[in-house]
Formats: C-alpha cells, structure tokens, sequence
C-alpha cells in the first residue's frame, strides 16, 4: 500500500503514520523529521535546512526531492510506504510522479486530513517534545505527569521553534498557497480521499483505513 498524507501542519499525519506502520509494516517517510535528523547532525544538509525550517519556510526542492529519491529505493519500502511531508510543492509532486514510475509502483491513495485553522494553531502552540527521546506530549491535551519534563526520561520539554505561534501562521499561510493546490492534482487523477482530522486518533485512524480501502467490511 502506497500512500501519501497530505494535510497541514499539525494535522496528526505523523500520529497517523504511526498507526498504519504499528498495523502494516509500511514505512514512513517523513521529511521533515529526516531534515531534523539533518540538522541534528549537523550535516551539510541541515546546515541549510535548519534555518529555513525555523522561520517556516520551505526547504529547496530539490534536497527533499534527493531525500525521498534515496528512501524509495531502500528494500524496506517493497511492500509500501506512507510518505508524510511530501510533497509539498507542484514540482515535489511531478518528481514524485517519476520517481515512482521509474521504480514501477504506484499510488494507491492520497488522504487529506482536513482541520480547521483554529485547532491546527492550538495544536502546535501547545505542542512539547523531550529534545532526548522524541516523546511528544501537548500542555493541555496530552500532558506530562510532572509540568515540563518527560514523562520517560525526566529530560526538560522544549518547544520546536517552528511551533512558535507566529512561525505557525507562516507555516499554515505556506500550506495554502504552495501545497494546498496537490488537492486539486490529486483529485484529477482519481487518488484523493478527504478525511476530517478533528476527533481521537483512532476514529481518525478508522476513517484513513477505510479511505484507503483496508478498512473493516
Ligand atoms: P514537517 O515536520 O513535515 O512539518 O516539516 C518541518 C519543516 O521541514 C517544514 O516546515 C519545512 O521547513 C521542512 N520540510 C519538510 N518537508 C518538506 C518538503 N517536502 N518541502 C519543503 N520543505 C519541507
């Protein structure tokens, strides 16, 4: 199964992707945490991504074009893949396109998870994540037990810098200028299923199974 989760920042695709790898063993391919492995690392790559992430910008196509051109080729992606992040722009999406033709797969389906403005910037402002484990938690909605530390390692939460309110905006306004049209690409080709983002992770989760066709009969 071969899918991608299309929808704005903080809109649960990784939270989801989690669920479809946990129940069919399809990788994610996230770029965005691949660029922050990157800048991590301190790499050549994250060098240049680093700053652009933190202000809300795009990356250049194509260095996340390059990223997701390695990680199809890797064997793990055989039985299929949810890509998470990408595309993001009308050429990451044509390069996509190529890619995958040139590999011999497929698309099975786009998802857009579909939520209102309002909640996606509650979302991000309340986000924390443990900078040692990755451990995600939200101030209101998923908290730590103890204010301001991980729950499984006890290292201090940080806020990633772009879930700062105003970096949120920029991000959002990003989103519907520069991706929001790869609905419209993909609803041509007969590949888009639109789900509604709001509600628990695992009725969402339902719906994303359903829309891909693997949901209960
Ligand atoms: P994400 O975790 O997917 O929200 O990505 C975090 C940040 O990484 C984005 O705000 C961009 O700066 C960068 N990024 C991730 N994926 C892409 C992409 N496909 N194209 C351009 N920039 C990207």
């Amino acid at each position: 199964m071969n899918l991608i989760l299309l929808g704005p920042p903080n809109a649960g695709k990784g939270t989801q992707a989690k669920k479809l790898f946990a129940d069919f063993h399809i990788p994610q391919i996230s770029t965005g945490d691949i660029l922050r492995k990157a800048v991590a690392d301190g790499t050549e790559m994250g060098k240049i991504a680093g700053p652009l992430m933190a202000a809300g910008q795009y990356v250049p196509d194509d260095v996340v074009i390059g990223i997701v051109k390695e990680r199809l080729r890797q064997a793990d992606v055989a039985n299929g893949f949810v890509l998470d992040g990408f595309p993001r722009t009308p050429a990451q999406a044509d390069a996509l396109d190529k890619m995958l033709s040139g590999l011999g797969k497929h698309l099975d389906a786009v998802i857009s998870l579909e939520v209102p403005h309002k909640t996606l910037v509650e979302r991000g402002s309340g986000r924390r994540v443990c900078p040692a484990d990755g451990s995600v938690y939200h101030v209101d909605q998923s908290p730590p037990k103890r204010a301001g530390f991980c729950d499984k390692c006890g290292t201090g939460l940080v806020q990633r810098p772009d879930d700062m309110p105003d970096v949120i905006e920029k991000r959002l306004q990003k989103y519907d200028a520069e991706t929001s049209p790869l609905k419209d690409f993909y609803a041509k080709k007969g590949l888009l299923k639109s789900v509604d983002g709001v509600g628990s992770p695992d009725g969402i989760y339902e719906e994303i199974k359903a829309a891909a066709g693997k949901g209960r009969r």
